[in-house]
């Protein structure tokens, strides 16, 4: 078996760790790009008391705010001026806090500043773009996300989306992994419950899909079943009571191991169908990836029946057969959705009958490539017409 590991060179996780933000950032030179996204962490005070710090270690900060939306082409390249306006080099760091979204535009924007072969980020992204290369290194970059969700604080790859035309592709490179990573979980405290919910949901999916993908390795494995040993109970608790600290560490970490887990393994037809879902439909990323895993999991149940009953065990080892236990491990994911309030029909997230043919098509992509059984557009389309 051969395989490779990347992860980010270092990862600051714990409660309380964001005062050490000043300190992580003046490693790289005395000019910090500030991008946040959260208006709540703003209205709570919490980045005003991040900039003093700043500024009692030498740092200048200049501030960016993110739109709250999951980032367009636009969003990119307005960035990308922003920063080449100000002539950045690798004395500067960007700092991206908020959730995937607010991550991912500055993963981006830091990555097209510095490879100025192309005149859009659309230019770098896969399938739809012209195809060039990330060859130079992105401007320095620390992540400090706000949501247990995406894992995009780990990864090589920045999630941008277009609705005319529509799609939702990535640009990757192995060089955009971020430098740093931040995970302070009482940042999460504050989160509302439905989108403590969906990106929670997020994250177990990523954990699943990563963990029975056709590109799954031994180490990835191993961290996704630490996730979801911690990320199953945790969730609905969590949703309930958003003020537990232990809890929220426990997502905070199934979070962080489930960006490592994908970045190493990819992932499957749930995150396919839900790229499509957000760039057709408008289908927020974890409520998407919610809705689908149980379509997906019974649909790979055929070719993954050891690998989904290893993950029942993680609960439950009473199960006579691996069979009995893969169903279980079907059902208590059904379970669990339902528990934080996922609903289970496309019809119900906004999905029109006569969009799921663009559905089937806008599909096809990194994450797809992931799934452990080959579907076809015949069959993708009967699942979803079972799901409408
Ligand atoms: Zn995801």
């Amino acid at each position: 078996m051969n395989y490779d590991f990347l992860s980010p060179t270092q990862i600051v996780f714990g409660w309380g760790r964001r005062s050490e933000l000043g300190k992580l950032a003046a490693k790289f030179g005395s000019r910090l790009f500030l991008v946040s996204g959260s208006r709540t962490l703003e209205r709570i005070g919490v980045i005003a008391q991040l900039v003093a710090g700043f500024d009692q270690c030498g740092l200048k900060t200049e501030r960016f705010e993110a739109a709250s939306r999951e980032p367009e082409v636009a969003d990119v390249d307005l960035l990308v001026e922003e920063f080449l306006k100000r002539d950045p080099t690798d004395r500067d760091v960007v700092i991206a806090i908020g959730g995937g979204s607010t991550i991912d535009l500055a993963k981006a924007a830091a990555a097209v500043a510095t490879n100025r072969q192309g005149s859009s980020v659309v230019d770098f992204l896969e399938g739809v773009g012209r195809g060039l290369q990330i060859t130079h290194a992105p401007l320095n970059l620390i992540a400090v996300p706000t949501t247990s969700g995406t894992g995009t604080e780990v990864t090589k790859n920045a999630v941008i989306s277009s609705y005319q035309p529509a799609f939702k592709k990535s640009l990757r490179s192995d060089l955009m992994i971020p430098r740093v990573v931040l995970v302070d979980p009482e940042l999460s405290v504050s989160l509302p419950h439905e989108t403590t919910a969906y990106t929670g949901m997020d994250a177990i999916t990523q954990l699943i899909e990563s963990y029975i993908s056709r590109r799954a390795a031994p180490i990835p494995q191993a961290l996704a079943l630490s996730g979801l040993k911690l990320a199953i109970p945790a969730l609905p608790a969590v949703v309930r009571d958003g003020t537990s600290r232990e809890n929220r560490e426990a997502m905070s970490q199934a979070a962080l191991l489930s960006g490592l887990a994908l970045a190493n393994s990819g992932l499957g037809l749930a995150h396919g169908v839900a790229a499509a879902l957000g760039s057709h439909c408008r289908v927020p990323h974890g409520l998407a990836c919610a809705v689908m895993l149980p379509a997906a999991l019974r649909f790979n149940l055929s070719v993954r029946e050891t690998e989904l009953a290893a993950l029942e065990r993680l609960f439950d080892n009473s199960h006579s057969s691996d069979a009995e236990s893969a169903k279980a491990f079907v059902s208590r994911i059904v379970e669990l959705c339902r528990e934080v309030g996922v609903p289970p029909r496309l019809r119900e997230i906004g999905v029109g009958i006569e969009q799921l043919p663009a559905l089937v098509s806008g599909s096809r992509g990194n994450s797809m490539s992931g799934n452990p059984r080959d579907v076809s557009d015949h069959e993708l389309l009967e699942i979803l017409q079972q799901m409408w």
